[in-house]
């Protein structure tokens, strides 16, 4: 038997080779947030357990059957690790007032916690990116959620995701839908699987949600909710309609479209891509009016999205999205014992005028050195030897292809006080073809990651 320890089955470790794709991710994701003016909120990732069985909904497949809930042997509460975001960033906004303010735009990101079956784009951890808009009754709020999504798409040069739209209408609305729903699903008891009987009665809108195969045509032919709208509602999905039309947004009206939580209204909308051959919700959101108040808030509107990080890593992946791979601008490679203070403070000097620095460490020969320095990434090598130390200089090596119209493999002669110039320079001169923005470091002179723009 063997006890070799892993990870819990659906959980995955993130590695580090994976840090380039992440990263332009995260980057992209940070500045289309800011682009919007959505400031990030932190909450936790364990919540009372009845915070979601509220805020999702007990007729949900996240509430029934995918929530890792515990008792605190402390105190005997009942805690979930959060199996979404918008019940706890709600709750948060309610517990600290946050809408006395005026209406809140914020977003979040994290892991996120559900019982399934993995497999490809279905795990038990994995993460969401969303944006929560609370105050906001309008269309104009639905048309901004959904040109920030749009803009992620296009800022991570995604192609292929594609917007479906529908509207749940309120409350009173679905009620007369609901009717014609039952009669519809009871005439047709025999094609019903299990999940689906349950929730003939209390729920029968979530049964078009099902991914059952032997249910889908029975499902097709279900009365349509958008033909039991208002006029209200109508009004508002063909106001976000009109200003989706006048920013190019296509979108498909998916009458099926009700998404997971009992509480959406109005407007509904999915993005979704073809991932591995098949089409896959990458990110789906909604109009929640109702949740504030059911979670004990004065009544106040919302509207939010959730994206599937893993999953839109992988269409990044499919789509060859490129990223910046490189572990450092620089490696310092030198002598040992004899040169280490001065590889630590031409390090550390580079590093305050913004450049990556790979210090190598733990000793070994040029050859090794130069392999390592090789394949970390790095544009240029710098060499600090004996000999070139007592004259003042090191050596600065160009390692790269980029590098090639100046001749790769050369190397120079740098005086030790002026490093930095150089380095900055021969960077500069190199980059043509990638998205450092070194100037700036250059500029300002001051410390600071300049990959974060
Ligand atoms: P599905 O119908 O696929 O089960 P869902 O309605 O449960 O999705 P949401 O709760 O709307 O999903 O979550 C938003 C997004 O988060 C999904 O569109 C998907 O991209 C991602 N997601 C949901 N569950 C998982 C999971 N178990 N593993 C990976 N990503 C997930
Ligand atoms: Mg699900």
């Amino acid at each position: 038997m063997s006890d070799k320890l892993q990870a819990v089955k659906g959980m995955n470790d993130v590695l580090p080779a994976d840090e380039p794709l992440w990263r332009r991710f995260e980057e992209s994701i940070g500045s289309v947030m800011r682009a919007y003016a959505y400031r990030r909120i932190r909450t936790p990732i364990v919540e009372p357990t009845r915070l979601f069985v509220r805020g999702i909904g007990e007729m949900t497949d996240i509430v029934e059957k995918e929530m890792y809930s515990f008792v605190d042997s402390l105190n005997g509460d009942s805690l979930t690790l959060r199996p979404e975001n918008t019940a706890g960033v709600v709750r948060a906004a309610i517990q600290h007032n946050l809408l006395h303010e005026g209406p809140q735009r914020m977003w979040y990101t994290g892991p996120m916690f559900r019982h399934e079956r993995p497999q490809k784009g279905r795990y038990r951890q994995f993460h969401q990116v969303g944006a929560e808009a609370l105050g906001l009754a309008g269309p104009d709020a639905d048309a901004e959620m959904i040109l920030l999504c749009q803009r992620i798409w296009d800022d991570l040069q995604l192609t292929g995701v594609s917007l479906e739209l529908n509207s749940l209408g309120q409350a009173e609305e679905r009620r007369a839908h609901r009717e014609a729903l039952i009669a519809h699903f009871e005439a047709h008891a025999d094609v019903l699987d299990e999940d689906a009987r349950r929730r003939l009665h209390a729920n029968p809108l979530r049964i078009l949600d099902s991914k059952n195969p032997a249910m889908q045509s029975l499902i097709e032919a279900a009365p349509k909710l958008i033909d039991h709208l208002g006029q209200a509602s109508r009004d508002h999905f063909d106001a976000l309609r009109r200003l989706l039309d006048s920013q190019n947004i296509p979108h498909r009206i998916n009458p099926r479209l009700v998404r997971g939580l009992d509480y959406y209204n109005l407007t509904v909308f999915e993005w979704v891509a073809p991932i591995g051959g098949s089409l896959l919700t990458v990110c789906g959101g909604g109009r929640y009016d109702p949740l504030v108040e059911m979670l004990g808030g004065k009544p106040a509107p919302g509207i939010g999205f959730a994206l599937g990080v893993e999953r839109v890593l992988e269409l990044m992946r499919e789509q060859s999205i490129q990223t910046e791979s490189s572990q450092c601008d620089i490696y310092i490679v030198h002598a040992g014992e004899d040169t280490v203070t001065a590889a630590i403070q031409a390090s550390e000097r580079l590093r305050d005028a913004g450049i990556d620095v790979l210090m190598h460490a733990g000793g070994g020969s040029f050859k090794s050195q130069f392999r390592r320095a090789d394949a970390s990434g790095a544009q240029f090598a710098v060499i600090i030897g004996p000999d070139e130390l007592a004259r003042g200089e090191v050596g600065l090596k160009w390692l790269r292809d980029a590098g090639a119209a100046t001749g790769s493999g050369r190397q120079q002669a740098v005086p030790l006080e002026s490093l930095a110039d150089t380095v900055i320079d021969a960077l500069l001169a190199d980059e043509d073809d990638d998205e450092f923005d070194l100037e700036s470091a250059a500029d300002e002179g001051v410390p600071g990651d300049r990959r974060i723009h």
